[in-house]
């Protein structure tokens, strides 16, 4: 074996010189100018750049409205006001995701409950979820993993037969399509995030899309610090200095520096997207011949954005774990990650009561992936040199090392 072949990690060369981030923002000199128009104007926040910001992706989405927050995390908690989450409630939510879509949950005061994913699409189970619900149900936090969507005509039939608001956190899926029908409208309200590792960015940042006007401003309310200065709505009049808050809000809100790049970003998301898809497939056609690789699931009559692209390991059939082929695929200079933690085994979730244990499919998931680098700027050759780096680590692993 000449040092080519050699693991990095054992002594051999790295398959790339340089590190491969696996995700990253595309930003050109169009945003850039965006960015620098609204530096130059009256405005850098509460003006005209937000709405049209809104207008933008609620029409991209096929939304009758949308509100921009700060964050993904800040409008996932105004999603949760919004819906009358409060004590007592109980929130269905599933634990492959970031925290943010169960922390939101306790922000508000309600309790979530862990339904176990689907070991295919590793998306929320509806058998799952309807073996969860108890008469303090309130909401489903569903989470579009990776870009798939998740189950809806099933999940939208048992939140109709108990009366339960559907939450879509679909920071992965922006752009994607769920039986014809785009991510952004199908829950009751829809969340995407603009942080710059998701589909486009505003450095940090986040959108609720919905068609129901009595959550369209309940959001708008808890963005700024529950304030209006509405006429038709104030309880008063004072004057015309006069506005009133009325219900406890937060400083939530987007700048129009940010929503000015959100803007010029989403003119290239169909461009993301398809350099998103296309490498997907690539991926998926150099995996197939690899016995001991899993490749996504893609469930019939739906279209993934392609957040994240995840390799599950047959570690049955592997001479070694995740956690060996993790670190030789890093020291190959391949940016690898994790997604996710089951969000109730981190310490916080484990002080507040939460057992190990809760969700086998999603636990036993969690010790077998990878998630490889994809992102529109990535180049072709950085997606041979994954390929390759994964073939070439997983060769290693598969064969008899004596
Ligand atoms: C990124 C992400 C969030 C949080 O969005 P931020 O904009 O970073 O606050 C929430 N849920 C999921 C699934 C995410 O991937």
């Amino acid at each position: 074996m000449n040092k080519k072949e050699k693991l990095a990690l054992n002594g051999g060369f790295p398959i790339r010189d340089s590190y491969l981030s696996y995700g990253k923002q595309s930003i050109d000199d169009e945003d850039i100018k965006a960015v620098t128009n609204i530096l130059k104007s009256d405005f850098i926040t509460t003006g005209p750049a937000i709405s049209q910001f809104e207008k933008e992706i609620a029409e991209f989405v096929g939304a009758k409205y949308a509100v921009a927050f700060s964050s993904g995390t800040a409008a996932l908690h105004a999603a949760c006001f919004a819906a009358g989450i409060k004590e007592n409630n109980e929130v269905i939510t599933t634990p492959m995701t970031f925290a943010a879509s169960s922390n939101c949950i306790l922000y508000v005061g309600g309790q979530p409950v862990f339904a176990d994913i689907d070991p295919k699409t590793y998306n929320i189970s509806p058998e799952s979820i309807k073996s969860l619900i108890t008469e303090k149900t309130k909401a489903i936090i569903t989470v579009d993993f990776t870009g798939q969507p998740a189950e809806y005509d099933e999940i939208i039939s048992l939140a109709t037969k108990h009366g339960l608001i559907i939450i879509d956190d679909a920071a992965h899926a922006l752009g994607a399509i769920y039986k014809d029908k785009p991510i952004g409208s199908i829950g009751d309200m829809t969340m995407f995030s603009f942080h710059p590792v998701k589909h486009i960015t505003t450095g940090e940042g986040g959108v609720i899309t919905t068609n129901n006007e009595d959550y369209f401003e309940k959001l708008q309310l808890f963005r700024s610090h529950g304030i209006t200065r509405d006429s038709s709505k104030l309880k008063k009049y004072h004057g015309p200095w006069y506005y009133e808050m009325q219900e406890l809000g937060y400083n939530y809100r987007m700048t129009d520096i940010q929503a000015a790049l959100g803007s010029s970003q989403l003119k290239k998301l169909s461009n993301f997207l398809e350099k998103r898809r296309e490498y997907a497939k690539k991926y998926t056609e150099a995996f197939s011949e690899i016995e001991t690789l899993i490749t996504p699931y893609q469930q019939d009559e739906c279209n993934s954005s392609w957040h994240l692209y995840i390799i599950q390991l047959d570690t049955a059939r592997l001479k070694t774990n995740r956690s060996e082929i993790f670190k030789a695929l890093q020291t190959e200079n391949i940016g690898v990650n994790v997604h996710y933690i089951p969000v109730y085994l981190h310490p916080f979730y484990q002080q507040i009561g939460y057992k190990k244990g809760l969700c086998p499919n999603a636990e036993k998931l969690y010790e077998e992936i990878i998630t490889l680098p994809l992102f529109p700027a990535m180049s072709e050759q950085d997606l041979n040199d994954v390929i390759a780096g994964v073939k070439k680590v997983i060769s290693y692993y598969s064969i008899d090392q004596r």
